[in-house]
């Protein structure tokens, strides 16, 4: 039977401020160049997620500046349940910074303007006066890391797949509730909050980070992972036919070498 996935690309309208579309196009042509069908749906302010709740496998949520999350944070609160429990059935979310904040518990702005989240993530963002601007190295959750070692295709070819390297810019500082694991340690860079070495959040296939750049095209590894997570929701388990991704792998080497 042909695989299919199905993206739900949340406020893609509103949350694209740093080109995390990226992402979806990067998604989009791994599938396509194996044959999976795919189809991208963008949901935004005032559209009902309901219905098609069952049908995503995968939801992106890029990032944005404080003044359109206040206005995505309250249209946020009536799409809540059905992310919530989109996730908690083996869907896969990729957040990337804003979109990442407004999935935790809240983001306060330095202005004090309180934007609650959907507390996907037990975590919450505090606005700061540093901006924290640059490219980010992060190492890979250990237990992530085996899982994607298992998945990618390519990783008996010597990449380093223990990394990924992306570009940060925000000035809120996130701080993780005890429970909730990282994506990964700085090696370069701030992080979540550039105090605990944290980097971005995982809670069952939902991931969250400050890894723009855009993240997944320079970082195939984690792209192919979060594409077999999403297909496994419907298909079972699946192997992914590998793909030369020496391109993106020179893409991935050039972005750690242009850190100082
Ligand atoms: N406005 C948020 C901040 O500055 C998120 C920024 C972003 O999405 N890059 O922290």
């Amino acid at each position: 039977m042909k695989l299919s996935l199905n993206i739900c690309h949340l406020y893609s309208d509103l949350m694209d401020t740093y080109g995390d579309k990226g992402n979806i196009t990067a998604l989009t042509k791994r599938c396509q160049w194996r044959d999976i069908d795919i189809s991208v749906t963008s949901i935004s302010v005032g559209d009902k997620l309901s219905a098609l709740t069952l049908d995503f496998d995968l939801y992106f949520f890029g990032g944005g500046q404080d003044r359109q999350q206040i206005l995505v944070g309250q249209d946020l609160q009536k799409k809540s349940k059905e992310i919530k429990e989109a996730i908690e059935s083996g869907a896969v979310m990729l957040s990337i910074c804003g979109g990442y904040q407004l999935l935790q518990n809240y983001f306060k702005t330095l202005e004090g303007v309180e934007i609650k989240g959907i507390g996907l993530f037990d975590a919450h963002t505090k606005g700061s006066t540093t901006r924290m601007i640059g490219n980010l190295l992060i190492n890979l959750n250990h237990q992530l890391k085996s899982g994607i070692d298992y998945i990618y295709p390519a990783s008996h070819i010597p990449h380093p797949t223990s990394n990924l390297i992306g570009f940060e810019n925000h000035s809120g500082k996130t701080y993780l509730g005890k429970d909730l694991k990282p994506l990964g340690t700085v090696i370069k860079g701030f992080g979540n909050n550039g105090e605990d070495k944290t980097e971005g959040a995982i809670y069952k296939n939902a991931f969250g980070c400050y890894l723009h750049g855009s993240l997944l095209p320079k970082n195939p590894h984690f792209a192919d992972y979060l594409i077999v997570k999403a297909l496994e929701r419907r298909h079972g388990m699946v192997k992914l036919k590998p793909l030369d991704d020496a391109i993106e792998w020179q893409a991935h080497e050039s972005a750690i070498k242009r850190i100082p």
